[in-house]
């Protein structure tokens, strides 16, 4: 608003310094003074200057509307498991430069199998290791095991109910293996099948956790706070039926609408499995894929902001549509004052302006007689 005064103002005062000048050729020269190329310099100098404040108030402006911000959670990412579709739907998130959480199981189910699982699958260790320095991923821990050793009224569940030590020792033990296969400290923790319950959370909140995923299913659970640790829902998109995969993608456009237009919520998260993203035989739904990155491009067109749950990575926003498809549009723009850098050119060519016409003056032969 302050850039478009200041770039108003400063056509109104180029359009004075110029019919001056149209002044000064009716009068042929005659009677030019230094004190009016002065003021010329003077008028070109205070436009440069207010190009600056306006480029400093814009960049300082404050949003007048919350900020929407859209985080994508992948679960279920373990050591030998196909790669193919975790790729595929990294791939995504790379070409869109959105980011997305990894929920990785650390300590998946196998005959026999000791020790930190995440550093004995090797393609998958390389692979997990050569995006775990990519500020799009995010590795978050999703369980330990994730068996169904503590079923909850809600359905499956690796933690419900289980003693305080109990789960305070799985979660501890899976995120010391992550850090120590990947060098990241996980700090979203993501309960299997998002069931866990109050006792989970307390655990999670003394290890360090400082975001909390979960479903909106859970009934008994408050989003919030917790101890410092954020608790927060998701909307699961995605499935292995192409039917219902699709039904998903369009119920999800649907809570984003909602999501949109709700004063209280600042962020949604959209939660899927990458193994959905296979067709009957297990290989990759180019389909499937192609309406993931749909509905990436639909969220654009929304002008929301990007973020991984820990939020240490925030992008998007710069593709804000009308506004009247959403609240919160104007956010993403914020910061960005477009009339400026027009401000800073014709401030700038002001200035030469001044001096070439100040330069061209004192060339020009003074008291040139041109009388009729
Ligand atoms: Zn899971």
């Amino acid at each position: 608003m302050l850039s478009t005064a200041s770039f108003l103002l400063g056509i109104v005062a180029a359009e004075v310094s110029d019919r001056c000048c149209h002044q000064n050729k009716v009068l042929r020269y005659q009677h030019i003074s230094r004190s009016t190329t002065v003021k010329r310099v003077t008028i070109a100098v205070f436009l440069l200057f207010l190009a600056l404040m306006c480029s400093t108030a814009s960049t300082n402006a404050q949003p007048t509307q919350p900020r929407k911000y859209i985080a994508f959670r992948d679960d279920d990412v373990a050591p030998f498991t196909s790669l193919e579709p975790l790729e595929a739907v990294n791939q995504v998130h790379i070409d869109e430069g959105v980011p997305v959480t990894l929920g990785i199981i650390p300590h998946p189910p196998r005959e026999g199998q000791e020790g930190n699982e995440l550093l004995q699958d090797g393609p998958f260790h390389t692979y997990m290791g050569s995006i775990a320095s990519n500020p799009l991923f995010e590795f978050a821990q999703h369980g330990y095991t994730h068996q169904d050793i503590a079923p909850s009224p809600e359905g499956p569940s690796e933690f419900y109910g289980r003693p305080y030590a109990a789960q305070y020792n799985a979660i501890k033990q899976g995120q010391a293996d992550i850090k120590e296969a990947f060098g990241v400290t996980p700090t979203t923790f993501i309960p299997p099948w998002d069931n866990s319950d109050h006792t989970t959370m307390r655990a999670a909140a003394a290890l360090g956790f400082t975001d909390y995923n979960t479903d909106f299913s859970l009934q008994d659970i408050q989003y919030g706070y917790l101890g410092g640790m954020r608790i927060e829902g998701g909307f699961t998109i995605g499935a292995l039926n192409d039917t219902a995969f699709t039904k998903t993608i369009l119920e999800a456009q649907n809570v984003t609408e909602q999501f949109l237009v709700d004063p209280h919520a600042d962020t949604l998260t959209f939660a899927y499995h990458y193994w959905a993203f296979t067709d009957s035989m297990g290989a990759v739904d180019s389909h499937k894929i192609q309406q993931l990155m749909n509905f990436i491009d639909f969220l654009k067109t929304k002008g929301v902001l990007f973020t991984r749950l820990d939020r240490s990575t925030v992008t998007g926003g710069s593709e804000a549509a009308s506004p009247s498809s959403s609240v919160g549009l104007t956010v993403a723009t914020v910061g960005k004052c477009i009339p400026t850098p027009l401000l800073l050119v014709g401030s700038v060519s002001a200035v030469l302006f001044g001096i070439y016409g100040s330069a061209q003056r004192q060339s020009a032969p003074r008291n040139k007689p041109k009388h009729k």
